[in-house]
């Protein structure tokens, strides 16, 4: 499928472009075709890029891969939205950064609903245990929650996790004041199960492979 096919299915502003390990010239590429929504996963390589495009003034930049505590320094301000939140501690330093450079950083709250090993994110009680402690951080914004499940060959084996988060951000935008935090978006689904992740209510899908084609 094409980039203009995949816009019109999905929605312009749902796609998040996943341009991890892809060539400068490639993100051009797909900006000139109007993709403005660009994710990255290395902080160092995420830096630089921007660094070379900044004659793109109306891009944005995401960052979607773990990120260490020792890095939040070069992110905070740095970045749209970072999706990859994924501990308390994590939040806690990038608050205290926040509090020096004087900024305030949107962020999404990384779930781990497979519990595994291999992948970042709360644990939903976990969560559940250090919400209020969270949504108390003052220099941060919750904007929602994203989510990176198992591998799937269909995208149907995915779906109730979709679902949950779903759920888990219904549930927890009961409790929380949504001025403060809008708690309104949900970053889920990449290339192979992207259908499935847009019908169970994704507000961003970050799609790397069917857009670039194979990273190098
Ligand atoms: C690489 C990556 C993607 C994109 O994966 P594709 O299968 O290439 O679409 C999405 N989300 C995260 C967190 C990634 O690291």
């Amino acid at each position: 499928m094409s980039f203009q096919d995949i816009r019109a299915e999905v929605g312009a502003d749902k796609i998040l472009a996943v341009s991890k390990l892809q060539p400068i010239d490639k993100i051009r590429g797909l900006y000139n075709q109007g993709q403005r929504k660009f994710g990255e996963n290395y902080v160092q390589e995420a830096l630089d890029k921007k660094d070379q495009l900044k004659d793109l003034t109306d891009i944005e930049w995401h960052l979607i891969g773990h990120l260490q505590k020792n890095k939040a320094k070069y992110v905070v301000g740095q970045f749209a939205l970072i999706h990859s939140v994924d501990s308390l501690e994590l939040a806690q330093t990038l608050n205290r950064q926040c509090e020096s450079k004087k900024v305030t950083q949107r962020i999404l709250i990384q779930v781990n609903l497979a519990g595994e090993d291999s992948k970042s994110g709360f644990d939903k009680s976990a969560l559940m245990a250090c919400w209020n402690e969270l949504i108390e951080l003052p220099h941060l914004t919750i904007d929602g929650f994203m989510t990176m499940p198992p591998l799937s060959e269909t995208g149907e084996d995915v779906r109730p996790y979709f679902k949950e988060l779903r759920e888990l951000q219904q549930h927890l935008a009961k409790t929380t004041d949504s001025a403060r935090h809008p708690l309104k978006m949900l970053s889920m689904g990449t290339s192979s199960d992207y259908k499935v992740a847009i019908q169970e209510g994704a507000t961003l899908v970050r799609l790397g492979t069917v857009l670039f084609g194979a990273r190098n």
